[in-house]
């Protein structure tokens, strides 16, 4: 038999926003299936209507871009099990259902909720397993009939027959359930939705899922699915459910321990592929002391063997170490789309693009994250414009105007200023004026950018570059004539 390609899914309920644990199980679906050259598909679980909404959806799409996390198909781009909204597919699960209650596997239940609540409770009370007894398992015709002229809708439940079942996990090895604790559970809701177990299982299987990556929560669901495709008759695809995430607290990590949505994280600032970087160590390590990769590396070394099962530690302060390399190798390209929005109007005009690339190259280097890149390179696109009465006072006093005018001297007199020309030429403005550093400095920096503080000066002048530089000085000087 020819080896089937992999196929893994990420299935999310829009029922929220992307969160860090979500968002990593569709990154190690993702880095399986792109390292396998196998597929990635998306697929939405909005069968519970009251809760799914289409903001959530479009929320949870855009996240996924934003990351990077590309698939093959899903329910913007279709594919060939289209459709991947499974508020879309309920004649599949109705098929479904059917054959397994025309096989015996499964059997209408009148029991309303309210009753089935009660029951449990008393269960729960008297110290027995809070399952559902099976009490509409062997009903007569007269009997289904009078719960049907009382105008009781039944639900469809799954007749689970008691056994132990061993599953091999990928990542946890033998994990075996005794069936018994699960008790017969509904498949069909009684307005003909499918329960969340049964829609998985049946699109998992037509969808021609081959491995299910997700989290350790959801190994009871997994219980009930493999009993699912047994009844089916279906071959179950691979699990393997990954540790948990938790705060440094060790307890289940929410929204008390801060910042945990991808949103969040992306209006923080952090770039992409240093939340990409920092979620695949949640859990996984290639195997070394290698911390710091990414996409392609993540990519090449990524396998569900090195998954540990103890549950990882979400830590912000290490995210923003992992941030503080990613923003070291980004291009000038990457630098600048990454700052924008974090700058006042949110974008870089045409006419200062090639100032702007050369500022987030110089500056990028020493910034943890966009909003500190965005602070200091915001000067070069306000300019001196920015000035306060104060600091004007400054530029034209006798000794600033002597430290502009020998300064502009010396840079129209180097070639290239490159940050070291620029040091020298201070010191020799220094020197020749016997002025202090502060009457120095300051003077030439409002000048050329206007603020009191901000980059070097020699940063400042490989940004805007030789005739800029002297233009903004001249300019300082002349200004001072008008007044
Ligand atoms: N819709 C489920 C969730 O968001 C999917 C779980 C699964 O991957 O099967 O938790």
């Amino acid at each position: 038999m020819a080896p089937t390609t992999p196929r893994a899914r990420f299935a999310p309920s829009p029922t929220g926003t992307l969160h860090v644990g979500g968002a990593r199980t569709a990154l190690f679906n993702w880095l399986f299936a792109r390292h396998a050259g196998g597929a990635f598909v998306l697929r939405l679980e909005d069968t519970d209507t009251e809760r799914s909404a289409g903001e959530y959806e479009a929320g949870f799409l855009e996240d996924l871009r934003w990351l990077g996390l590309d698939w093959d198909e899903g329910p913007d781009i279709g594919g060939p099990h289209a459709p991947y909204r499974q508020s879309e597919r309920l004649q599949t699960y109705k098929y479904a259902a059917e054959r397994l209650l025309k096989d015996g596997k499964a059997y209408k239940c009148y029991c309303t909720a309210e009753e089935v609540r009660l029951r449990r409770e008393q269960a729960i009370a008297e110290g027995r397993p809070a399952v559902y007894d099976g009490r509409c398992k062997e009903l007569t015709s007269d009997r289904r009939r009078s719960f049907e002229c009382e105008g009781r809708a039944p639900s469809l439940r799954y007749a689970v027959d008691y056994e132990e079942i061993v599953h091999k996990d990928i990542i946890r090895g033998d994990v075996s359930f005794k069936t018994g604790m699960v008790g017969d559970f509904v498949i069909l809701r009684s307005d003909g939705m499918p329960t969340y177990n049964f829609a998985c299982a049946v699109d998992d299987s037509t969808m021609a899922i081959t491995h299910v990556i997700r989290g350790e929560e959801h190994l009871p669901n997994t219980l009930r699915q493999i009993l699912l495709y047994r009844g089916l008759g279906l071959h179950p695809p691979e699990f393997a459910h990954l540790p948990l995430v938790l705060g440094p607290d060790r307890t289940k990590l929410s929204k008390r321990h801060g910042a945990t949505s991808v949103g969040e994280m992306r209006r923080i600032g952090y770039p992409a592929v240093a939340l990409l970087n920092y979620l695949a160590l949640l859990g996984w390590s290639p195997g070394d002391d290698t911390e710091l990769m990414d996409r392609e590396e993540l990519v090449s070394r990524f396998s569900l063997d090195r998954v540990s099962a103890s549950p990882s530690i979400f830590d912000a302060n290490k995210l923003e170490w992992v941030s503080s390399h990613h923003m070291k190798t980004l291009s000038p390209e990457e630098l600048l789309e990454g700052v924008a929005p974090f700058l006042d109007d949110g974008r870089v005009g045409a006419g200062d693009r090639d100032l702007m690339m050369r500022a987030v190259s110089s500056l990028g280097v020493t910034a943890k994250k966009y909003p500190d890149l965005a602070a200091k390179v915001a000067v070069f696109l306000e300019g001196p414009a920015a000035r306060d009465r104060a600091l004007i006072d400054k530029m034209r006093s006798e000794g600033g105007r002597r430290a502009i005018g020998l300064f502009a001297e010396a840079i129209s007199r180097i070639d290239r200023p490159d940050r070291d020309a620029v040091r020298e030429a201070l010191a020799g403005v220094l020197e020749t004026s016997g002025l202090r550093k502060g009457e120095v400095f300051l003077p030439i920096r409002v000048a050329l950018t206007g603020r009191r503080s901000g980059p070097e000066i020699p940063i400042i002048v490989e940004v805007l570059g030789k005739q800029r530089t002297v233009e903004l000085l001249k300019a300082a000087g002349e200004s001072e004539a008008d007044t």
